[in-house]
Parts: structure tokens; sequence; C-alpha cells
């Protein structure tokens, strides 16, 4: 079957890794995915990288070898040379690791690495609900919140650190933010930081159902699924500390577009993709109050790629066209 050429592609995320195998026209023949290692570091969580590639390619029926190339999405700063800096939302990830080199001797094929939530927003851009836009400002809403630029129809990553939206300060002297600051977006719309701040409430005495969720689900992290179990279920806090990402969400988001005018924000991640479109919507109406241009904002969609748009965008790292950002 195998005779168009196959491309492999990663989106390693805080919680989980997802792998997919798609064809020359970017379909999906298989995919597969595997819980972010929690110990280990480096080193462990490639070892689950090439796991998780050879899950996909099995389920895709496809020749590990026969791949043309693998792509990463990696949080973090990403080298020329596929080394990964500052990946903080990685458990025990401190320092400089080779990535692609290791993952290409540990796979056999060519390996290159882009930063997670550049390469979805280009996937979005390319092949998603952004596909009308020539500018467009993808907002990852996971872990973290990540951000990611295509400005006048060229991705933006200023001198490598662009794109950093989680961290637009929205509360002088506001919450603790995982990166050490206070105030950042990611402080109050992180699933870190979210879970943080409901474990601090319960000791307080407030009540939610979160954690049992997390239990019956045998999870060790509240994760996507679980916030919308709990919303559905009418649960008090979830709501409230939902309602206050959305609120950090709009501020941060509307100060952004002030800044860039955008056509279109995309709105992805593990807690944007699940929650889904009411939510979207909430996030573009918490906007609304902050948009200096307020009878003009720009259209907020959900990613379409949905939760394989990560690796997808990760696999145009190595497909044929590659890593090219104008449209044909
Ligand atoms: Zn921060």
């Amino acid at each position: 079957m195998a005779a168009m050429p196959t491309y492999g592609g990663i989106d390693l995320g805080g919680t989980k890794i997802q792998a997919v195998v798609v064809d020359d026209d970017h379909e999906v023949l298989g995919s597969a995915r595997r819980p972010t290692p929690t110990s280990g570091g480096p080193p462990g969580v490639v070892a689950e990288l090439a796991a998780a590639m050879r899950d996909a390619a099995r389920a895709a029926e496809v020749d590990l070898t026969l791949l043309a190339g693998v792509g990463v999405g990696s949080p973090g700063t990403i080298d020329d040379a596929g080394t990964v800096s500052g990946a903080g939302n990685l458990p025990g990830w401190e320092g400089s690791f080779a990535m692609a080199k290791t993952l290409a001797a540990e796979l056999a094929c060519p390996v290159r690495v882009g930063n997670d939530v550049q390469v979805a927003t280009e996937a979005e851009f390319r092949l998603g609900a952004a596909r009308s836009y020539a500018s467009l400002l993808g907002v990852f809403w996971g872990t973290g919140v990540g951000g990611g630029l295509i400005l006048a129809g060229v991705p933006w990553t200023g001198r490598g650190g662009a794109g950093e939206i989680g961290h637009m300060v929205v509360v002088l002297d506001g919450a603790r933010c995982t990166c050490g600051r206070r105030g950042c977006m990611e402080a109050y719309a992180g699933r870190a930081a979210m879970e943080e701040h409901v474990a601090r409430q319960v000791d307080k005495g407030r009540r939610t159902d979160l954690f049992k969720l997390m239990h019956e689900r045998g999870r060790t992290r509240l994760t996507s699924g679980i916030w919308a179990r709990a919303l559905e279920h009418g649960d008090k806090l979830a709501i409230a500390v939902i309602e206050r990402a959305v609120q950090a969400l709009g501020a941060g988001i509307a100060s952004a577009v002030n800044l860039l005018d955008v056509e279109g924000v995309i709105i992805g991640g593990g807690l944007g993709v699940r929650l889904g479109d009411p939510y979207a919507q909430r996030i573009a109406a918490a906007m609304q109050p902050h948009l200096f241009i307020d009878s003009r904002p720009p259209n907020v969609h959900v990613a379409e790629l949905g939760d394989l748009g990560g690796a997808i965008g990760a696999s145009l790292l190595v497909a044929g066209d590659g890593h090219r950002s104008a449209r044909s």
C-alpha cells in the first residue's frame, strides 16, 4: 500500500504525547497516544516519543522504517539542530537537550523539532480553521497557555521567543505564575495553575467533585475531560475557576489583538478543544470590553484540526513542502 510517502508527527504536551502517521495529503493514517512520563527526565520523554511513534505506525499499518521523516512539536525554545531549552512544563526538564539527534538515533529516520504551539498554529493556518486568514493568533489553552502568530502570511517568532501570550500580564501583582512572575494570564488560565488554585480552595473548605472525578477515572491530574465533566455536572467551584480563566484569557487575548489587529483568533489546546465553541465564544465575549476597536472584533474559532492538530502540524516540519509558510 505505502507507495505514497508517509510522515510522522508527534505533539509533545505537558500531559500527553500524541503521535500520527500522515500521507502526502496530510490525511491521518494512524494515531497513538501515551501519557507524558512524569519521571526519567528528557531521556525518559524521548523513549516515550519513540514508543508513541511506533504505536502510530502500527495503527497506520506503515513500516516505521518507511517514514520519510518525523516532526516533533515540543514545548520550549528550539534551535535549528532540534535542541530543546526552557521546556518548563515538562517534568524534570532543565537546561538543554538534543531531542532531534536522540530521537533520530532511536527511530533511525530524519527528525525535525519545532515549537509545539508554532507548529499547531501553522497547521491551522495551512490546513485548518485559519485557511482564509493572512494574520492570526493561535491560543493554546492547556497545561499552560501558549500562543503562535502568523502576520501577513508569515510565522512570527521574533528572536525565537515570540508568542508567549500566557505570560501577558493581566493583573499587576496578581497570582504567582509557573514562570515565577506574577499576574500572568497563565496563572489564571493554565490547567496546572487552575489545579493548584482548586487545591488551595479545597484546603479552605470549598467543596468540589473535581478531585473525586479524577480518582474515579484513575487520573493523577485534572485533565481537560475531568474539567468538562465537572462543568456538565454543574460543579460550582469548577464553574467559578473556569470563568476566572475565561476572563483572564479575554483580557490577555484582547490586549494582543489591540497590538496586532489580527483577522482571526484560533483557540486550541487540550481545554480549548475539549470545551469547544461555546467556550471560544465566551472568550470572545470576555475580550469585547477590552478591545480598543470594539466595532470590529477578530473572528474567534476553535482549532479545526482538534486534538490531532499539534501532531499534524509537527508532520509539516518534514512533509514535502515542509516548513514553508506560504500557501499554494
Ligand atoms: Zn508567567
